[in-house]
């Protein structure tokens, strides 16, 4: 059954409040330099800054790639990550009518001096507003005055993250994504990363003003204009997309949040999963596998 994306900022707030919920030990680099070493082993090669500008398809059927920097290659099968709008248009076939993305999440990452034993991993500082706010985000492309506030502390568990006598944080929220709010960033940006803090300085650190050694934020903008995604969003589609892959050839899937596929790691891997099986009995039928 198909994860109903548009929960899943909400979703990520009930994980951290029932289960706590965890990282990556060394942080999450460590986990996509496993991944990648995984891949490597089993004949893979990851190719960094190169992005595809073009995907064609050959009267036989095979995928030609094309990327900025001037690179091509052939293929028999291709797995986008990049949703079925950008995967349409990259292979000049008409878009389906845009789908509704999932919202968007704001992220404050900060850096204190001293130590917080008392604060979990990971946590929730719920506000009074909880559920109007999800729904203000959710159904209404609104920012709303109050939201609650995902809070994780890595350094509490892991604490080489952090210098010594020093402790990183990084709370996240809720906020509408690019297509339902086309919010002037640049400006909300800095007002939503001082309201988090002040936030969570009144209820957790009240002299976390004082402590503070530095701070920076990611919004909906930054996802789009660094990663690409669409409506700056990272967790895909509002709903599943089950017609998200109809129309493209057969030796073309989506993978990843934006296939509609889910929106959180774990269903991206078992979407990938389901993609490499369909792709190897692909080629295992056409006597290349
Ligand atoms: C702040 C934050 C916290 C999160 N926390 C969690 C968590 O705790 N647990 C969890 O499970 N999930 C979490 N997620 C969600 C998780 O990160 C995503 O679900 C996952 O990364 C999606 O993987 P993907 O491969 O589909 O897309 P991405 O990881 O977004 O990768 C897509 C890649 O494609 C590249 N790209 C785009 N266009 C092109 C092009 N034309 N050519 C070449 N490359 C291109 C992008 O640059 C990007 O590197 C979080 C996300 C965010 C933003």
């Amino acid at each position: 059954m198909g994860l109903l994306t548009d929960a899943a900022p909400a979703r990520a707030q009930q994980i951290a409040a029932l289960t706590g919920g965890w990282g990556v030990r060394g942080g999450t680099d460590r986990l996509i330099a496993a991944l990648v070493r995984h891949y490597e082993r089993v004949g893979g090669r990851l190719l960094l800054r190169h992005t595809v500008t073009a995907l064609s398809r050959d009267p036989a059927g095979t995928c030609q790639i094309a990327c900025s920097n001037g690179f091509s290659m052939k293929a028999a099968s291709v797995a986008s990550s990049l949703g079925a709008d950008n995967t349409r248009a990259l292979l000049s076939t008409p878009r389906n009518s845009r789908r509704q993305l999932a919202p968007a999440i704001f992220t404050v990452h900060f850096a204190l001096r001293g130590s917080w034993p008392g604060i979990g991993h990971h946590g929730l500082l719920m506000c009074d507003e909880h559920h109007a706010s999800v729904r203000a985000v959710r159904d209404k492309g609104i920012l709303p005055a109050r939201s609650s506030i995902v809070l994780s502390h890595p350094s509490a568990v892991d604490p080489a993250l952090a210098p010594v006598g020093h402790a990183v944080f990084r709370a996240a929220t809720i906020v509408p994504n690019l297509r339902q709010a086309p919010l002037d960033w640049a400006a909300v940006g800095p007002q939503l990363e001082r309201a988090i803090l002040a936030e969570t300085g009144q209820r957790l650190i009240p002299d976390l003003a004082d402590r503070l050694v530095m701070a920076f934020h990611t919004t909906p903008a930054d996802w789009a204009n660094r990663l690409a995604l669409p409506g700056g969003t990272p967790f895909g589609l509002r709903e599943p997309a089950r017609a998200a892959a109809r129309g493209l050839p057969d030796n073309v899937v989506l993978i990843g949040a934006q296939a509609g596929a889910g929106a959180a790691i774990p269903d991206v891997l078992a979407g990938a999963e389901r993609a490499a099986g369909r792709l190897l009995g692909q080629l295992r039928s056409a006597g290349k596998g």
